[in-house]
């Protein structure tokens, strides 16, 4: 069985709250989301054929004042890192948040992948193909969502999961004789 800490960063009001409130309770609200006080819920997923714990850990909105404290990014096995398809700033800001983690966490190896939420909105600013792109030049899988609609985001969870499983180093393993 695994364990592993995933967080999810990104501008204010692309969507972050939302994705996890869809992802742990099927719930979607059309306002703002405000978290106070609780530092992360944990949902159980398959990941092949084993069982992962996720604790997903969200911000209390410090990114707006980009402000998260260190131990939001401590120890984290996986970031989930989102913009809002309908907003370019968002999607420019994605490099910034890139680089918060290279300066907090702590594993070299840790996971991401990018998410370019509120696909079922009509006024698109962020093409896919460039959102693409940059996911193709960091290395990182791209998953359009909506946390409206529901669309891909288990899928997200799912995919970043598959991925620390790949890069972890084996476990090790009692030897019978
Ligand atoms: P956070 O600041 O990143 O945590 O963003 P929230 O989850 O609080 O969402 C900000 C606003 O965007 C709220 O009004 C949500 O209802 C809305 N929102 C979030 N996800 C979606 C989505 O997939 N589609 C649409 N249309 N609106 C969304
Ligand atoms: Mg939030």
């Amino acid at each position: 069985d695994y364990l592993f800490k995933l967080i999810v960063v990104g501008d204010s009001g692309v969507g972050k709250s939302s994705l996890l409130s869809r992802f742990n309770d099927n719930e979607f609200s059309e306002s703002f989301i405000s978290t106070i006080g609780v530092d992360y819920k944990t949902k159980n997923i398959m990941v092949g054929d084993e069982h992962a714990r996720l604790q997903l850990w969200d911000t209390a909105g410090q990114e707006r004042f980009r402000t998260i404290v260190g131990c939001y990014y401590r120890g984290a096995h996986g970031v989930v890192v989102v913009f809002d398809v309908t907003s370019s700033e968002s999607f420019a800001n994605v490099r910034n948040w890139l680089y918060e983690i290279e300066n907090h966490c702590d594993r070299p190896s840790r996971c991401c992948i990018l998410v370019g939420n509120k696909r079922d909105h009509p006024r698109r600013q962020v093409l896919r193909s460039d959102a693409e792109r940059l996911a193709a030049e960091l290395h990182i899988p791209y998953v359009e969502t909506s946390a409206k609609t529901g669309r891909n985001v288990d899928r997200v969870f799912v995919t970043l999961s598959q991925l620390i499983v790949e890069t972890r180093p084996p476990r090790r393993r009692t030897i019978k004789r």
